[in-house]
C-alpha cells in the first residue's frame, strides 16, 4: 500500500523523532534575548544563527510539531543552480550562499545534518544561463547525456553543475534544533502587543514571553492578533512520489526533482498545482508523475511507489521572499514566502536575519527581499503606556 505521508519521516532514528516534538520544557524563557515563532526550517536555522552570533538566550516557539508546515513535505535538494528562471532577486547568489553554509552547518552539528552531494544535470537550459554558471559546470551534448545516464529514453542538451546536494528536510530539522537550547512544540503565538514602537510583550498559548528581539518565521506573513502584516500571499501545492528501491543507479539527479535516496529509491514530482487547495494527495496527480518519471527512465520498471504525498509552499506573487524588519517596529523581523526553496535558502536567511538584528543594519546579501515591494499593509495596535 502507498503511504500517505512524507518518505522522510520513515527514515528518522528515534532521537530525531523525539527531537521534532520536544513539547513545552519546563525552562521556556519568559524573557529571551530572541524569540524566534515558526519551528520549519527556515525558523530554526534563524535560530541556530542567532545562537552562532552570541545574541544571547535565544527561544523558538512552534504551534505544531517541528516541520509540520512545508519543511516536512519537501524535496529536500538544494541546488541553486536550479533555480536560474526565477531569478529576479538575486536568488541564485543567496542560493550559492545558503549552500556554502549548509556545509558549515553538516561540519559544526555533531553527526553532521545528513548533507549528502550529489551532481545535477539541468535538462534543455535555457539562453543565457551559460553566462552565469560556476565554474566547473559542463554543457554536455545528448551524446554526452547519453553516456552519463544510460538510463535516460531520451537524452538532450544538459548543463551537468557539481557539487550541489539533498538532505533529508525532517532529520537535519531535527539535528539542528537539538543545537539549540529552548525549543518549545504545541505553543502558539496569539497576539503581539507593541509600545513606543517596540514589541514589548507575546502572548502565547503557554503564557506570556517579553523578548529582546521577535522574528516571525511562520511560512507566510505574520497573521496574529496585535499584528497583522498584509502583503499578497499565497499557497502553492505540490505532491511527491518515492518508489521503492530501483533496478537502476542514477549517476546525477536531474528535474522535475528526481533523485535517488537512500537504499536506491527515487525520488519524483514537485508539481505546482495551482488551483487545488485541497488538502489530500490526489491519485490523478501521483499517477501522472509516475507515467513522466517512467517514460523519462524506463528502467524504473515495476518499482512501486511506496510513499506519495503533498504539500504547501508559501509564496509572494514575485515568488521570492521576505527577509526584512517589521516597519514600524524596531525589535521585529520577518521572513516568509519561501516557495519553492526554503530548504535550500534557510541558512543564508537566518545568518542575514542574525546580522541585522545585530548590528542595526540590513545585509547586502538580502536586498531587494523587503515588505515594500509588496505595498505591504501594518496594522499593528499599540499599548498605551
Ligand atoms: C512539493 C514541494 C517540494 C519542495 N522541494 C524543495 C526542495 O527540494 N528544496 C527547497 O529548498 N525547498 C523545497 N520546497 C519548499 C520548502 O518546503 C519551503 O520553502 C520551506 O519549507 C518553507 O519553510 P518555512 O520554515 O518558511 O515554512 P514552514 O515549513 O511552513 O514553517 C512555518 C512554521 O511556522 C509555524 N507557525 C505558523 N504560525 C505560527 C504561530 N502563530 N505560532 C507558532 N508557530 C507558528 C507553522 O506551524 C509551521 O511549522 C518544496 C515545497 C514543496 C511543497
Amino acid at each position: 500500500m502507498t503511504r500517505r505521508h512524507p518518505l522522510w519521516r520513515d527514515l528518522l532514528d528515534d532521537d530525531e523523532v523525539a527531537g521534532l516534538e520536544p513539547g513545552l520544557p519546563d525552562r521556556l524563557p519568559r524573557t529571551p534575548d530572541v524569540l524566534v515563532v515558526g519551528g520549519g526550517m527556515v525558523g530554526v536555522a534563524t535560530a541556530v544563527a542567532c545562537r552562532r552570533a552570541g545574541l544571547g538566550t535565544v527561544a523558538l516557539v512552534e504551534r505544531s510539531t517541528l516541520g509540520a508546515g512545508a519543511t516536512a513535505g519537501a524535496g529536500g535538494l538544494l541546488v541553486p543552480e536550479a533555480h536560474h528562471d526565477q531569478d529576479s532577486g538575486g536568488i541564485v547568489d543567496l542560493g550559492r550562499l545558503s549552500l556554502a553554509l549548509w556545509r558549515e552547518l553538516d561540519d559544526l552539528v555533531p553527526d553532521g545534518v545528513g548533507l549528502v552531494d550529489m551532481d545535477w544535470l539541468g535538462l534543455e537550459p535555457g539562453p543565457g544561463l551559460s553566462a552565469r554558471l560556476p565554474s566547473g559546470a559542463e554543457m554536455l551534448g545528448a551524446e554526452d547525456v547519453a553516456r552519463l545516464v544510460p538510463e535516460l529514453a531520451r537524452p538532450v542538451d544538459a548543463v551537468l553543475v557539481r557539487q550541489q546536494a539533498r538532505v533529508n528536510p525532517l532529520a537535519a530539522l531535527a539535528r539542528l534544533a537539538g543545537g539549540l537550547d529552548h525549543v518549545a512544540t504545541g505553543v502558539d503565538v496569539t497576539e503581539v502587543v507593541a509600545r513606543r514602537g517596540r514589541v514589548v510583550r507575546v502572548s502565547t498559548t503557554a503564557g506570556a514571553v517579553s523578548p529582546g528581539t521577535l522574528v516571525f518565521a511562520t511560512g507566510g506573513p505574520p497573521d496574529v492578533e496585535g499584528l497583522v502584516v498584509s502583503v499578497p500571499a499565497s499557497l502553492v501545492k505540490g505532491h511527491i512520489v518515492a518508489t521503492e528501491p530501483a533496478p537502476l543507479r542514477l549517476a546525477v539527479a536531474m528535474p522535475p526533482l528526481v533523485t535517488q535516496v537512500d537504499g536506491g529509491r527515487l525520488l519524483a514530482g514537485g508539481t505546482l498545482d495551482h488551483r487545488d487547495d485541497s488538502p489530500g494527495v490526489d491519485d490523478a496527480v501521483v499517477a501522472s508523475i509516475r507515467a513522466d518519471l517512467e517514460a523519462a527512465l524506463p528502467a524504473v520498471g515495476q518499482a512501486r511507489i511506496s510513499h506519495a504525498w503533498c504539500c504547501f509552499r508559501p509564496t509572494h506573487p514575485d515568488e521570492l521572499p521576505v527577509v526584512d524588519r517589521v516597519p514600524r517596529l524596531a525589535n521585529a523581523w520577518t521572513t516568509s514566502g519561501h516557495f519553492r526553496t526554503g530548504i535550500l535558502m534557510a541558512p543564508a536567511t537566518g545568518r542575514a536575519l542574525a546580522r541585522w538584528i545585530e548590528s542595526g543594519d540590513q545585509p547586502e546579501e538580502v536586498g531587494g527581499l523587503e515588505l515594500a515591494r509588496l505595498g505591504e499593509r501594518l496594522d499593528i495596535e499599540e499599548e498605551s503606556s
